[in-house]
């Protein structure tokens, strides 16, 4: 059995696997594919101390540094189950391949995705202009006009953000209000350059083959179609975590997060969780690269206390 199985490759994953593997203990980690949200990421910008990157570049030094050390790294395993230990016993991870890895300790990983509007233009457009991470993208949009789809507490903080970096935010709302808490309607209110559109329903991204150049909605109460010329489409309408696999085992909050505490402990014993996944505020690649020694380090704690 490993000491520490880490299930998950992204970012957080790779942390806690360099972390575990440092401290010459028998570690492995599982991933249906290494590297994570990163390999879909064009320029990274904000990785400290890396001026700017591309994604597949960072994804291939996560690797390559994890497979400095004797790690087992099994790539393509998508996990299905965690089976918790019996009193002083294993854990268990089933994987929909059929096999099954025991451990003393596992650091869920997983990650999340985002929401996606699914309308044409979406993904020939992404990365050209179609854009999830106001942190990460903002600054690609300075001086130009842009939308913000969704108006729940992260579409408006986005908005509200944006509103100071490019020229103009046009906030699109399918519901007839916003359900961002009442302060930051308040300030979102009080910005110049925001125009909020409310039942409306994008339903398609424009572009001129390279990049956006527009979107299109529809007026739910006229039905009537406009189209609003614009450099970037923030998509704000939810991150989903990878943690169907989890229901009935590891504790999640209501949006399905992983709950962790200041160490990246669940709610079992010996069982950790970093990154995306989890309840951390601020999903973030130098965010989930320190939850993840964070939480390695707890496991290493939690095997030598045994
Ligand atoms: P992930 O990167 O999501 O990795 C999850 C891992 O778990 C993957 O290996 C996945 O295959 C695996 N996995 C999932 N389910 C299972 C399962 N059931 N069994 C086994 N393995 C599983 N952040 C920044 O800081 N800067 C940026 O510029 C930036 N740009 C971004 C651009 C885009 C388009 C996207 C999508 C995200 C961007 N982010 C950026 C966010 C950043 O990528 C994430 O915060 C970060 O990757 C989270 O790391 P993670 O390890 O928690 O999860």
């Amino acid at each position: 059995p490993f000491d520490v199985l880490v299930v998950g490759g992204g970012p957080a994953g790779a942390a806690a696997a360099v972390y575990a593997a440092r401290k010459g203990i028998r570690t492995g980690v599982a991933a249906e594919r290494f590297g994570g949200q990163v390999l879909d990421t064009l320029a990274i910008e904000n990785f400290i101390s890396v001026q700017e990157t591309e994604g597949p570049k960072l994804a291939r030094a996560l690797e390559e540094h994890v497979k400095q050390y004797e790690v087992d790294l099994m790539n393509l395993q998508r996990a299905a189950k965690l089976v918790p230990a019996a009193e002083g016993g294993l854990h268990e991870v089933q994987f929909e391949s059929g096999a099954s890895l025991k451990a003393k300790t596992v650091i869920i990983s997983t990650g999340a995705r985002w929401r996606e509007m699914n309308v044409p233009g979406e993904q020939e457009y992404r990365g050209k202009g179609v854009a999830y991470c106001p942190h990460c993208d903002g600054p690609l949009f300075k001086g130009k006009p842009v939308a913000v789809i969704g108006g729940g507490n992260s579409g408006v903080e986005a908005a509200i953000d944006l509103a100071g970096i490019v020229s103009h935010v046009t906030l699109i709302e399918f519901d007839d209000k916003l359900r961002a808490d009442a302060v930051l309607q308040t300030k979102l209110a009080s910005l110049p350059n925001v125009t909020v559109i409310k039942s409306a329903l994008t339903t398609e991204v424009k572009g001129n083959g390279q990049k956006v150049t527009g979107l299109v909605y529809q007026d739910r109460i006229s039905g009537e179609h406009h189209e609003v010329t614009l450099d970037g489409i923030f998509v704000q309408i939810g991150l989903l975590p990878n943690s169907d696999w989890l229901k009935g085992s590891v504790e999640l909050s209501p949006r399905g997060e992983i709950i962790t505490d200041s160490r990246g402990a669940t709610n079992i014993p010996g069982v950790f969780a970093a990154g995306d996944v989890t309840t951390v505020p601020y999903k973030q690649i130098v965010i989930a690269i320190g939850e993840g020694a964070k939480a390695s380090l707890a496991a290493f704690d939690h095997l030598i206390r045994q």
